[in-house]
């Protein structure tokens, strides 16, 4: 008799979705994805340079500074922020490697709140769902906004933690 707990679905595909993010090689950000349907995993993707190309840990990080608005306390405040553009999203990766007739009403189960570019390809690229773990305020309430309008389940998994050996210290 196994004393052991049988893992949810939702904490099945998340935690695969972790150990696909530690392939990433860029030191600023571990991001995973992945296609489900019904039960079945039909594509894995992480954030990385393009095949071929020197990736983060050979080349470093590729810095873009750009301001941001963030609110605190209800105060809106420009704030520059510093983002790696070397890498392709993990889930852009997911729709390169993936074909269209898969994703028609699959989900996607992501490690991290998908930016608005990503969001965006999301939404015309056939998913019904999406399911994310680490949140990324920046840009919630346009992507809320726009699944919203277009149907698709956006969904964040609040009590989840992930398997240790998949974290990351993230440098800022
Ligand atoms: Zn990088
Ligand atoms: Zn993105």
């Amino acid at each position: 008799m196994s004393t052991e707990v049988r893992k949810d679905w939702d904490t099945y595909f998340m935690d695969i979705a972790y150990m696909v993010s530690t392939r990433s090689r860029c030191s600023r950000r571990h991001v995973g994805a992945v296609l489900v349907q019904g039960k079945k995993l039909l594509g894995t993707a992480y954030n990385g340079a393009p095949t071929g190309v020197p990736d983060c840990s050979e080349a470093g990080c590729m810095i873009s500074e750009e301001y941001e608005l963030v609110v605190t306390d209800g105060q809106e405040e420009m704030v520059k922020k510093q983002r790696c553009i070397r890498t392709i999203h993990a889930e852009q990766n997911l729709l390169l490697f993936t074909d269209r007739i898969d994703r028609e009403g699959s989900s996607v189960y992501v490690t991290d709140e998908p930016c608005w570019t990503c969001a965006n390809m999301l939404a015309n690229s056939g998913i019904t769902e999406i399911v994310f773990h680490r949140s990324y305020p920046k840009d919630t309430g346009k992507v809320t906004n726009m699944m919203e309008q277009k149907g698709i389940t956006f969904r964040r998994l609040e009590n989840y933690q992930p398997p240790r050996e998949t974290m990351m210290t993230v440098s800022n």
